[in-house]
C-alpha cells in the first residue's frame, strides 16, 4: 500500500534521506525541511491514504497510532509539559501540499493562536 511517486511514501520506505526520529511498524517521524518551530516532526502512516477524506475505519488504529508517536516524540524532546501542537491539513485550502497524510508536531517556542 504505497505509491511509488509519493515523496513520503519514498521517506517510509528508507529510498529517500529524512531526518527521522520515530519509527515502528505503523509510522514514521522525521523533521520537516521547512521547520516552522525548534521541533518540527511530520509523523506519517507507512500505508498510503492521500488525505483525511481517504481514511476509512479500518485506519482507525493507524491514525491512533500517529497520536501516540507524537506523544513518545514530545517526551523525547522534553516538550510534554510546556506544550506542544499537532495538526493535519486537508487539502489544499487548508495548506495541504503533500498528497499522504501527516501530522504536524509543533513544538519548543511560544504558539500562537489562531493560526493563519
Ligand atoms: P502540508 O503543507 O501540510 O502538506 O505539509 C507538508 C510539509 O512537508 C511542509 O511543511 C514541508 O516543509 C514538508 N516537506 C516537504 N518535503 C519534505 C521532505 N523531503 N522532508 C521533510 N519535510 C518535507
Amino acid at each position: 500500500m504505497t505509491e511509488p511517486d509519493c515523496l513520503f511514501c519514498r521517506i517510509a520506505a528508507g529510498k529517500l534521506d529524512a531526518d527521522i526520529v520515530f519509527q515502528n511498524d505503523a509510522v514514521v517521524a522525521f523533521r520537516d525541511i521547512n521547520a516552522q518551530a525548534p521541533t518540527h516532526v511530520l509523523i506519517i502512516p507507512r500505508k498510503h491514504v492521500a488525505t483525511i477524506n481517504d481514511l476509512d475505519s479500518a485506519d482507525a488504529p493507524i491514525v491512533g497510532a500517529l497520536f501516540l508517536a507524537a506523544q513518545d516524540i514530545a517526551e523525547a524532546a522534553g516538550i510534554s509539559d510546556v506544550g506542544y501542537r499537532v495538526v493535519m491539513n486537508c487539502n489544499e485550502g487548508a495548506g495541504q501540499s503533500v498528497f499522504h497524510i501527516h501530522l504536524h508536531m509543533l513544538g519548543g517556542r511560544k504558539l500562537g493562536w489562531p493560526p493563519g
